[in-house]
């Protein structure tokens, strides 16, 4: 089963934005989606459509980083070009979240930047 999170991760790497409005998944691609990806959203339409609702209050794994995330949109000034969010100050490692740390299981897909929990923290706080 193509889990979800792996699905989103693709979608980020590929330039896809997703956003829920009302009941209807919405989507983004400045470069055009594949066939592949196109009958990947359908496939799991439903699904993501639940995962992107509210998952800031079904995963607690994702609620803390949207806590700290979501601060840090609202000290910036109006104006202010979006910042790198992160969940939570680390170091920079090779091979682990930017965000948070945790070691990434993506680098060899080319996603390097976060774990699929900051992933779907930043979604979820974007589209708030
Ligand atoms: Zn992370």
């Amino acid at each position: 089963m193509t889990t979800i999170a792996a699905l989103l991760a693709e979608l980020s790497a590929a330039g896809v934005e997703l956003r829920v409005v009302g009941e209807r998944l919405h989507y983004r691609s400045r470069s055009g989606l594949t066939g592949g990806l196109r009958a990947a959203l359908e496939e799991h339409k439903n699904a993501l459509l639940q995962y992107l609702g509210r998952p800031g209050e079904r995963e607690p794994e994702i609620a803390w980083r949207v806590t700290a995330m979501r601060a840090q949109l609202a000290a910036l000034p109006t104006g202010t070009p979006l910042p790198f969010l992160i969940a939570r100050p680390t170091p920079r490692t090779q091979g682990g979240c930017l965000s948070c740390g945790a070691p990434l299981q993506q680098a060899a897909t080319g996603v390097t930047a976060r774990c699929h929990p900051c992933l779907l923290a930043v979604w979820q706080v974007l589209k708030e």
